[in-house]
Order: C-alpha cells, then sequence, then structure tokens
C-alpha cells in the first residue's frame, strides 16, 4: 500500500503524519524506504525524522548489514512510549478502562460490573480510574493523547437502535464528551463499538494493510464499520452500518425496532443467549462457552443463511477487500461459525476464495476498548482521517 505525500510546506503536518502512518504500518523503515513508499524527497523525509526524532516518537535503530554503495540503512521504528491512549467500554453490564502504549500494547487494564449503570456514579467511578491511569503514569501523563469512549448508541439521534434491551436508559441528554473532558482535561472522542472495532483492526489487527474493509461486530447487536479508500465512513447522520435492521426475513422474528425479520435477531449474541436459553439481561459472552456446545451448533445452524446474505449484500454494495467478522463474542464460538459458514452466495468478490474474502478479527471483551483507545492516536496520526479532511 502507498500512501503519498506532498513536497508543500504549508502540509508539513500532514507529512509528518505520512511518515508515522507507513511506519506504523511496516513496523521498520529505512529513510531511503519511506522516501520511495511516501514519494517525498528524501530531504524531507530525513528533516521529518530528525523532527519526530527530537520528539522522541521514533527511535533509530543498529544499521542493516550494509548493501553496497551509499549510507548504512538505518531502521527507524515508533517509539512505543511516546505516547499513551486510554480506551473506555462501558454497556449495560460491565465498565472496561484500558491504557495501551502506541503500538496498542495495554499497560493498564481494569474491568468492573455495573449493572445498569447511572451516569452520576459511572462518570465519577470512571474520572477516578482515569486518576489512578495519571498516578501511575507521572511524568508520562503530559504524553497521553486522549480518551475513547464506546457506548451503546447513538447520541442524539432518533435513529431505530434507540430503542432496545441494551439502552442505557438515564444516558440520553448526558454529554459524556463534554463532562469527561473537564474532569480529566483530556480530548474524548465517542463513539460506536462497530466503528471503533473496525478502527482498531485496521490500527493493530489484520486490516492494516487494507483500505476498503467491513467489520461485522457481533456484540448484544449487530453493527458493521466500514472502511472506504482509507476513511471510515459514519454516515449522513453517523448511523451508516446499522445493518443489524436490514430485513433479511420479511415476516420473520420481530424486531424492537418494529420490523420483523431483521438480520439482528439472527446474527447477535442477543440471538443466541435467546436460543441457548439464557436471559439477555444478565448474560455475559463468556456464558455461551459453558452451554452444552450442541445447542450452540443448533443455533449457529438458523444464523448461518442470514450471516451469508449479510455478507453478500456487504460485498456487493461496498466491493471492500474483506470482510473481517469479531466483537464481543468468544473467539472459540465465532471459529466454530466460520468453519461453517462456506459456501458464501456468489457477489463481486466471488472470484476469490471464501477465507480471502471473510476473516476473523479482534474478538472478546477487550475488542471495544481497545478499539476506543484506538481512536485518539488515530486522530493524531492517521494523515488521511484527518488532516485531508479539515
Ligand atoms: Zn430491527
Amino acid at each position: 500500500m502507498r500512501t503519498s505525500g506532498t513536497n508543500l510546506e504549508h502540509a508539513r503536518a500532514h507529512n509528518r503524519r505520512v511518515i508515522i502512518e507507513a511506519i506504523r504500518l511496516h513496523g521498520e523503515l529505512t529513510r531511503a524506504e519511506l522516501a520511495r513508499l511516501t514519494a517525498l524527497t528524501p530531504q524531507t523525509v530525513s528533516n521529518i525524522v530528525a523532527e519526530l526524532q527530537q520528539a522522541d516518537i521514533l527511535s533509530s535503530h543498529l544499521p542493516r548489514k550494509a548493501s553496497g554503495r551509499g549510507q548504512p540503512a538505518i531502521p527507524i521504528t515508533l517509539n512505543p512510549a511516546s505516547a499513551w491512549s486510554i480506551g473506555i467500554h462501558l454497556d449495560h453490564q460491565t465498565l472496561l478502562i484500558v491504557l495501551v502504549d502506541l503500538t496498542g500494547e495495554i499497560h493498564f487494564r481494569r474491568l468492573m460490573m455495573v449493572q445498569k449503570p447511572q451516569p452520576g456514579a459511572t462518570l465519577k467511578l470512571i474520572v477516578a480510574v482515569v486518576d489512578e491511569i495519571k498516578q501511575q503514569l507521572g511524568a508520562q501523563w503530559r504524553k497521553v493523547l486522549g480518551i475513547g469512549v464506546v457506548m451503546p448508541g447513538p447520541f442524539g439521534v432518533e435513529g431505530i437502535s434507540s430503542e432496545g434491551p441494551t439502552t442505557l436508559h438515564g444516558w440520553e441528554h448526558i454529554d459524556v464528551e463534554a463532562h469527561l473532558t473537564q474532569a480529566t482535561g483530556l480530548p474524548v472522542t465517542l463513539e460506536n463499538d462497530a466503528t471503533v472495532a473496525a478502527i482498531g483492526e485496521r490500527f493493530h489487527g489484520i486490516a492494516r494493510q487494507l483500505n476498503s474493509f467491513i467489520y461485522l461486530y457481533i456484540g448484544t447487536g449487530l453493527g458493521a464499520g466500514i472502511f472506504t479508500d482509507g476513511h471510515i465512513y459514519t454516515g449522513h447522520a453517523h448511523n451508516a452500518g446499522e445493518v443489524g435492521h436490514v430485513v433479511v426475513q420479511p415476516n420473520g422474528r420481530p424486531c424492537y425496532c418494529g420490523n420483523h425479520g431483521c438480520l439482528e435477531r439472527y446474527v447477535s449474541l442477543q440471538a443466541a443467549y435467546e436460543h441457548c436459553g439464557l436471559d439477555p439481561m444478565t448474560a455475559l459472552p463468556d456464558d455461551l462457552l459453558r452451554i452444552d456446545p450442541l445447542l450452540f451448533d443448533s443455533w449457529i445452524e438458523t444464523m448461518l443463511p442470514p450471516l451469508r446474505q449479510a455478507i453478500n449484500m456487504l460485498e456487493c454494495i461496498f466491493d471492500a477487500e474483506m470482510v473481517v467478522i469479531g466483537g464481543m463474542i468468544p473467539q472459540p464460538l465465532l471459529e466454530k461459525i466460520l468453519r461453517r459458514l462456506a459456501p458464501l452466495h456468489q457477489s463481486v468478490r466471488g472470484r476469490y476464495l471464501d477465507d480471502m474474502r471473510v476473516k476473523i478479527g479482534m474478538t472478546g471483551s477487550d475488542t471495544a476498548a481497545l478499539g476506543a483507545a484506538a481512536l485518539p492516536i488515530f486522530d493524531e496520526f492517521n494523515p488521511q482521517y484527518q488532516v485531508l479532511l479539515k
């Protein structure tokens, strides 16, 4: 993949981000490789690398073996501890807070049970944990880029998904971003789970090299995070990717949105809990690992046809390079589903093998929190996302 830069002086900030993004994607690069990949002049690359080394964002390493003429090739990497980010995932049962470094490694993790969380007490709890992180980081605190928050949403939108069994009641008029910014002094970004999971996947996961992919997030409901041409697509009112309420079965199971036969009535943890006799209000994803496997298998049979339909639609609409499936569903169970997914429907991606079209992404309880933690870093460093849009 190429990320092109520009040599215009006023685009210096953009070029910095291009350099950082290129190194992030490749792990390590020499100045010559950077110049080739970014289409920047060697002089521009040298100047920016020097500047970023001074800021401690990049580190140089021992030269690679000499390859004949010219300067020795010195590999350059990101310095993981040069920036930190906090990710918060709140749902109707749990609150998870993580601190990650620039490369996404977790340095602090706190999981708390919060049955039907109320805004006052929950925000107080979050601020107390962030304060604990602040104490732990000491002088490093000034290198924290911000906080990413994932909550059931959408917010301030009369959307079809704003009502449901997992809606956080009492939070409708709470400005979480403003409150946490004021209490912590850090920039705060709020997003939905599928979008942050897609950003996390592009940042740390198997979508690092992909410019166009769809992340299908199996949570309590079902959502999609959409990357097209390296941009996250959120739609006119921030509701793009609400694939859970695409009708796949006319006259099918009733959905709380008012329709019948919505996709997430078949493909979601909620649907699995109901099929397997678990109470959706109290069940946790890992409970599905402890039930009779044959019961779970019988749920898979019911969800495979709608899932294949969803993949077919997403492929034909977006012509994306890959559909990545992940979310809160435990990895062994998702692997079970994927093993039985073939054959996929014919689509614009039909000439590729099934296992190239659909892959497993990040799964498990940390997925959304890690994605949330990628938000401030993504904002800060992604050349296409921020700078080009402003
Ligand atoms: Zn629905």
